[in-house]
């Protein structure tokens, strides 16, 4: 059986679809129209988040049994033309969620400690004590809102720095470490909110200005999940308000090209959606979609 893998994935994942018998080819940065001409020959198509599987690349797969989404989101799949043809779509959901986890747990100590705005300083010759003073994490809120894999890896990091942790997500209500409560009493209480939700009709802009007004003053808000879900003009007006203390985020609603309102401002922290890039989740995610791939294909031989 043929794999077409289109985008780059851990070597050790290519391997074992090798090793396993599988006839494995590596044809990276196709453009949609040459991968539409090259897809016809293969029973299976291996991404990551780069190549966009279209309708028309997935009607022209005519051979394909599934395609492998190295990674979590399937934002660039469509599952639904997949469906329609009967070709299974695989992911790797657990794979980065200990990556995103620390990353948050970054992003919380450096809005605390300014440490991104001091290192700035720092090389610029400055020693300015006094600007870069800071706030503990032990004793404080940490509203995670969404209480899911990545959201429980983050309560389980934040009790070990003695926060106090509490979480909304209207389709589970008991976790081992978080105490659910409704959104309202999320944002009044919490001194800290981070988002681990998916990008829905109901999540996006879930939280905008209307929201953040109802927020503790220097609240630190984080958004490590999907660009959309946070309304950045409302952050924007939210820290010109003096109601949000600090901004950190690793995903934007403008990705591809980026554009941010939030750039100018001081206590705005982010980095360019590097939740899930470590060396461990990537190789990871690339073990990981070859087994479940190798097993469905050995399963769905006919
Ligand atoms: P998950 O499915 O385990 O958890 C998501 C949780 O959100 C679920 O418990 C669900 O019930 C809840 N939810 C859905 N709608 C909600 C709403 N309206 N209000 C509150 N909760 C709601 O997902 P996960 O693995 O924890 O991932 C969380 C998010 O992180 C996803 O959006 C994922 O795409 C993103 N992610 C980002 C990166 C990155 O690079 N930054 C990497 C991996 C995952």
């Amino acid at each position: 059986m043929r794999i077409l893998i289109a985008d780059q994935i851990h070597p050790e994942g290519i391997y074992y679809l090798k090793n396993a018998g599988f006839d494995v080819e590596e044809k990276l940065d196709l453009r949609n129209d040459e991968l539409m001409n090259e897809i016809p020959i293969y029973d299976a198509l291996i991404v990551r988040s780069k190549t966009k599987v279209t309708k028309e690349i997935i009607q022209a797969g005519t051979n394909l049994l599934v395609i492998g989404r190295a990674g979590v989101g399937l934002d660039n799949v469509d599952v639904v033309s997949a469906k329609e043809r009967n070709i299974k779509v695989l992911n790797t959901p657990d794979v980065s969620t200990t990556s995103v986890a620390e990353l948050v747990m970054g992003f919380m100590i450096s809005a605390m400690r300014h440490i991104p705005q001091a290192t700035a300083s720092i090389k610029s010759g400055e020693w300015k004590k006094e600007r870069f003073a800071g706030k503990e994490l032990a004793g404080k809120t940490l509203g995670i809102v969404g209480i899911g894999r990545i959201g429980n890896a983050v309560a389980k990091r934040a009790a070990s720095f003695d926060m106090e942790v509490i979480g909304f997500d209207p389709y589970v209500n008991n976790s081992e470490r978080i105490q659910s409560v409704n959104f309202d009493t999320l944002l009044s209480k919490s001194d800290v909110v981070s988002f681990h939700v998916p990008l829905t009709e109901s999540t996006y802009h879930m939280l905008s200005l209307k929201e953040i007004r109802k927020m503790k003053k220097g609240v630190v808000i984080i958004n490590a999940s999907r660009g959309g879900i946070i309304d950045e003009e409302g952050l924007k007006q939210g820290l010109d308000e003096g109601i949000v203390g600090a901004v950190a985020l690793d995903t934007f609603e403008l990705e591809k090209p980026f554009s941010t309102v939030l750039a100018g401002y001081e206590n705005f922290i982010a980095t360019p959606h590097i939740g899930a890039q470590t060396e461990e989740a990537q190789r990871r995610a690339g073990i990981e979609i070859a087994k479940v791939l190798a097993n469905y294909l050995r399963d769905n031989k006919s």
